[in-house]
């Protein structure tokens, strides 16, 4: 007898909703909810192979902990008391700071990474915390909150009613979506042409996504920040100006910006990032003139060396275009949860102990991780506990990190699998399958193109003496209080609830009324864990029903008693009340960014760089290091080849299918050529998250599937200086074929590229 559960699928950015058939505890068939408010049906390989994930024989079941060197199943007891006696001597010998924390990607799709890292990391008390986000996005939530205040309120395209939408450095044809949470983004980006709108796609490369738009300019890697100075200046220069009705009493420093962008002449920008001048002032006057356009960049803005500075140009464009806080421009999400309080933000607050990069969001760039681990002194790292993370694989200078992670003390990794990084571990602590997990998106509500809730409970029960995710991170935390084991799971939650209701309590964008902590706790006394957080923070959100004050309003059992979401309409103007800076208003003029403009004028006057540059790129079948032992996702092909035009395998001396060595001034890494049309001349493009043969590694699929570590080739030295985010797109690299050694009478080019990029160190 099968049975149906209706769920969220977690497994990337889009929020599909899946019709999951079930035989006991075995998926029969993964399909789309055609009932789904959001995604009506729409569902792409990675979501209907999800029983395949759940199902992984590799997957853990059991902790491990390292015995005579070796990692063998234990009970959670033992585990945790082994965490709990290791953690205190490091910090007791080294202090606070001497464990570093990494949280990976795939915290942002569940509900205890979302709701249990916060306390976790207040309990560690300790300044080395690192994720994935200094890899990705972070440049786009500094830009936020720079200018808006809230490094989380980022504008998202307004993707079912703009009439113009200009994509930069972003594939969401085959990404399904990213900081833009959109169900179907193929279907809707085909609908948006098909309703007459123009789709502008700025990439090196012609892409899934470039291929069907109407017009596609190959950039060069990393120059973006040109392109859109030059645009911005062009609307200044030119008088065309057009910050919308409602912004123009709550916009400040616009003077500012415009004279510092007086270089940026299309002229001038158009020779080193390979788009003509009259291309550029098109563009500036399209935006202009479009009822309802949008600027909207991905990783191939953030990841480079001008991460931030293009990111809130992103912005400004939007903004002095028109384009901001409008239907069918760049708009701000309204998400069911309350999203906390809302001080201006600040970052920089304190540094990385070595390399002094900066903080922000609480977090320090994990680029600095290496040298906080290597370099002797007070606050040396000497731990690190991983949490859905494995950034020996994700992070710049991965077989140095690799090293320096194997020579630390002590290893924690809350994973389900022995990868990469958690195959250095002294306590693996294996969270339960997705089924078996409860799931609602808070992070990507925030980002999400129209405003929607959902909540699915678990589909599958827990294993008997299993732990739920948020059990496990909870004890981590207590344990980090100094709390006894066994852990007392009720009473650390009690404390959890206890700080999210004093917290909502003093947040005047509360809707908690008059009520103190305790009257609050009294109305979700009948939940537990994620599931009481969720209900406090839907019940004080926007949409909320204040605990009893707006009897119509959400609580946690109205959308639970709606399995395929709740539509709660489109995105609306949310400015300037969403503001969160000093002044209220839109603080344009950054001193931060301001003076970056001055670093990215010289770029635009430097000598037109020589030799190949290497991009990234996404396949619609893997989602970043995480999804490869599944082998119906991969199916046995090749996915991590080296692409390369033909022009530059011809100066190389390689053809289709040959082996080739990259090396950057970092490290080499040998793969297969695929020639490819779409590059633009003098880029090659290799995916990241491959890699896992590595000694340890117990991933039989992804260990047969071949390919190679991106990161092996990534420079931890070349950041973005505002933001420490790692540089991952336009790493200066050599080719040669595999075994052809170094002599001169091979076939090289790239030998006379411009010096690696170090920046901020
Ligand atoms: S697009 Fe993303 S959310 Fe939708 S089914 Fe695929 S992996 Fe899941």
């Amino acid at each position: 007898m099968t049975r149906t559960a209706i769920r969220t699928c977690p497994l990337c950015e889009a929020t599909c909703g899946l019709a999951i058939e079930l035989d006991g505890d075995r998926v029969v068939s993964v399909r789309g909810d055609g009932q789904d408010v959001f995604s009506a049906g729409y569902l792409c390989p990675k979501g209907a192979l999800l029983g395949d994930l759940d199902a992984d024989p590799d997957r853990l079941r059991t902790p491990r902990i390292r015995r005579d060197g070796d990692l063998v199943e234990a009970s959670w007891e033992e585990a945790f008391d082994l965490v709990a006696t290791r953690l205190s001597t490091v910090r007791a010998e080294h202090g606070n700071d001497a464990v570093a924390i990494y949280l990976g990607n795939p915290n942002a799709h569940t509900l205890a990474g979302q709701l249990y890292n916060r306390p976790l990391i207040k309990a560690l008390a300790t300044r080395n915390v690192h994720s994935a986000s200094s890899v990705d996005q972070l440049p786009k939530h500094i830009s936020c909150g720079l200018l808006f205040g809230d490094p989380l309120a980022i504008p998202v395209p307004d993707i079912d009613r703009t009439e113009m939408l200009v994509i930069l450095g972003g594939n969401p044809r085959v990404s399904n979506g990213s900081l833009m949470t959109a169900p179907d983004l193929p279907g809707r980006l085909t609908e948006l042409r098909r309703r007459g709108g123009r789709l502008v796609v700025i990439d090196p490369k012609r892409t899934r996504t470039a291929a069907r738009a109407d017009e596609h300019l190959a950039i060069r890697p990393g120059t973006d920040v040109l392109l859109l100075a030059a645009i911005a200046r062009t609307v200044f220069t030119e008088d065309l100006v057009a910050i919308p009705g409602h912004l123009q009493d709550h916009v400040v420093g616009l003077d500012e910006v415009a004279q510092t962008l007086a270089p940026f002449t299309p002229a001038a920008a158009a020779p080193a990032c390979g788009i003509d001048a009259s291309t550029i002032q098109r563009m500036a006057h399209d935006l202009v003139r479009t009822d309802g356009a949008c600027v909207y960049g991905r990783l191939g803005t953030t990841a480079t060396d001008f991460g931030t500075t293009t990111s809130w140009l992103v912005d400004v464009v939007n903004l002095i275009t028109g384009n901001l806080d409008v239907p069918g421009g760049a708009m701000f999400p309204r998400p069911a949860h309350h999203r906390g309080s809302r001080r201006p933000f600040r970052m920089n607050r304190w540094q990385s102990r070595v390399t002094g990069l900066p903080e922000a969001i609480g977090e320090l760039p994990v680029a600095g991780l290496i040298d906080e681990i290597e370099t002797p002194g007070d606050g040396q790292v000497r731990a690190l506990l991983t949490v859905g993370g494995n950034p020996v694989a994700s992070t710049p200078d991965s077989e140095r990190l690799d090293a320096a992670i194997g020579s630390l003390n002590l290893v924690i990794s809350v994973d389900p699998y022995i990868n990469a990084t958690s195959r250095h571990a002294d306590v693996i602590l294996p969270p339960p399958a997705t089924l078996q997990r409860s799931h609602m998106d808070l992070s990507f509500a925030a980002l999400s193109v129209r405003n929607v809730v959902n909540y699915s409970p678990p589909a599958c029960a827990l294993d008997p003496g299993q732990l739920d995710e948020w059990e496990i991170l909870v004890s981590l935390a207590a344990i980090a209080t100094g709390a006894p084991t066994p852990i007392d799971i009720d009473g650390a939650d009690d404390v959890v609830a206890a700080q999210l209701a004093a917290g909502l309590v003093r947040d005047p964008a509360a809707a908690t009324g008059d009520l103190d902590a305790d009257a609050l706790l009294q109305t979700v006394e009948h939940r537990r864990g994620p599931e009481r957080l969720l209900d406090l923070l839907v019940r004080a959100g926007p949409y909320g029903d204040g605990f009893g004050a707006e009897p119509d309003g959400l609580t946690l059992a109205a959308i639970e008693a709606r399995p395929h979401g709740i539509d709660l309409g489109p995105l609306t103007s949310r400015l300037p009340d969403a503001l969160s800076t000093a002044s209220g208003n839109i603080e344009v003029a950054a001193e931060a960014v301001l003076a970056d403009l001055e670093r990215a004028r010289q770029r635009c006057e430097a000598a037109e760089p020589q030799g190949l540059v290497l991009i990234g790129r996404r396949h619609l079948r893997t989602n970043n290091s995480w999804s490869h032992n599944v082998a119906a996702l991969t199916k046995g092909q090749d996915l991590c080849t080296l692409q390369v035009t033909p022009g530059d395998a011809e100066d190389a001396g390689l053809t289709d299918g040959d082996s080739v060595t990259v090396r950057s001034r970092i490290g080499s890494v040998t793969t297969t050529v695929e020639i490819c049309e779409d590059l633009r001349q003098g880029v090659v493009s290799l995916p990241h998250g491959f890699g896992h043969d590595l000694a340890g590694v117990e991933l039989a699929v992804a260990c047969r599937g071949g390919g190679v570590n991106s990161n092996v080739l990534t420079d931890r030295h070349a950041v973005d200086p505002v933001s420490g985010n790692a540089v991952l797109n336009g790493i200066p690299v050599e080719l040669t074929p595999a075994g052809a050694g170094d002599g001169a009478d091979i076939p090289r080019i790239g030998r006379s590229a411009t010096p690696p990029m170090r920046f901020g160190l």
